[in-house]
């Protein structure tokens, strides 16, 4: 039997039956849509940013450079129990710690 806890607060949530919440994120580079140029529009505005992530992928990252590039594209997974689960929901960035954390410092 799979054994899940939560990522968030520890509680063994297989065993206490109550549901379980998968929050998937993924963090990477993002590209800037002002660099596709008018020409790259001539056709369909979809197509000409797909090429364009493709171009971006030729010139991509050299061999030496690849293990960087996997840092900087992050995916996570976590598990969650229902009270976790609502409060990602209501502060999916954690904002009210950071905030509480720049509070106490002053
Ligand atoms: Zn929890």
């Amino acid at each position: 039997m799979v054994h899940f806890t939560c990522d968030l607060c520890g509680k063994d949530i297989t065993s206490s039956g109550e549901d379980r919440f998968v929050v998937k994120m993924e963090a990477f580079p993002g590209f800037d849509p002002n660099e596709i140029k008018e020409e790259d529009l001539e056709d369909d505005p979809m197509e000409a940013v797909s090429d364009m992530i493709q171009r971006d992928e030729a010139f991509g990252p050299l061999d030496h450079e690849s293990a960087d590039d996997a840092c900087r594209r992050k995916g996570f997974r976590f598990d969650l129990c229902p009270s976790c689960h609502g409060k990602f929901l209501r502060d999916p960035l954690g904002k009210s710690h950071a905030n509480v954390f720049d509070f106490s410092k002053n």
